[in-house]
């Protein structure tokens, strides 16, 4: 019989806090400076930030925060896929096996998140093989801004919901990757969090404790028993994936009680909030055990 074991998120009322984690600076190949890219996320109420030049450790302690918190980051860039190293204390070298690159950023204490999978012409900038025989990466790019307007898709829950289907628990984040004015607040991710600071933020990703968002908002998620409740603002279809992508469920509402079918093979299930236009939410998966 299948019974829900992992619920990421709190049923208590815990503030979600909105965050970007994938921005680039004058100190790689983005065109504005650091100090205007904090300003323009400040301005527009994000709670935290991540300046992730490629390849470049831009140091937050250098910046006027404006009460945002800022996790120090960067962009692994050269001579491999793209991986972002939250929460670096120092620039590792982009070594070409990236499997010691991801290593190296969990030894320290950091988050590695694959960047925009789906981005080239070929959909794959990162192949398939290689997130399914990397290991330690907390998640991967489900959505990136900035892919809209590059070759591939700027999604990628494809992928995810292979890895996930494989048994992989790997978390889905939404970013900008925001070069230049216009590219700012077209993904991010939504943490539940009591504290504002950049351990309880990290730490509130690692557990899986956010949800990606293009313009959806979710207000509440609670879980009782065997039933998920998801309930949003603004959608207009929810819409409930589980093993390989396979569809169990889909309401045109703006909120869902997903009750996990008794039996059958699902190993998780996670809920894609669709609408208006082509704003989307997505929750993480909740884990079942079968
Ligand atoms: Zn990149
Ligand atoms: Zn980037």
């Amino acid at each position: 019989m299948n019974s829900i074991v992992s619920n990421p998120y709190s049923n208590d009322e815990i503030p979600w806090v909105k965050g970007n984690l994938h921005s680039h600076t004058t100190n790689s190949d983005g065109k504005r400076s650091p100090q205007e890219v904090v300003d323009t996320y400040a301005a527009r109420g994000y709670g935290f930030l991540t300046i992730s030049d490629h390849d470049y450790l831009t140091d937050p302690a250098t910046l006027r925060d404006h009460g945002m918190t800022l996790i120090p980051g960067n962009e692994v860039t050269a001579r491999g896929p793209h991986v972002l190293h939250i929460g670096a204390s120092q620039l590792l070298d982009p070594d070409p096996d990236r499997q010691t690159v991801l290593s190296q950023i969990v030894d320290s204490g950091g988050l590695a998140i694959i960047a925009h999978p789906n981005w080239e012409d070929d959909f794959s900038h990162c192949p398939q093989t290689a997130l399914e025989s990397w290991r330690g990466y907390v998640g991967i790019e489900i959505y990136n801004g900035v892919v809209r307007r590059l070759t591939g898709s700027p999604l990628a829950t494809d992928r995810w919901d292979r890895l996930l289907g494989l048994g992989r628990r790997v978390w889905g984040f939404a970013h900008d990757d925001s070069h230049r004015d216009g590219d700012d607040e077209q993904a991010w991710i939504m943490v539940q969090t009591e504290y504002r600071d950049g351990a309880a933020i990290m730490s509130a990703m690692r557990e899986g404790r956010f949800y990606a968002s293009t313009g959806v908002e979710i207000e509440g998620i609670r879980v009782c028993g065997n039933t998920i409740a998801v309930r949003t603002r603004n959608a207009e279809r929810i819409v409930v994936h589980s093993d390989f992508g396979r569809r169990q469920a889909a309401v045109d509402d703006t909120c869902i009680s997903f009750t996990v079918p008794e039996t059958g093979a699902i190993t998780y299930v996670r809920f894609e909030c669709w609408g208006p236009g082509d704003a989307m939410a997505w929750t993480q998966p909740f884990f079942l055990n079968s």
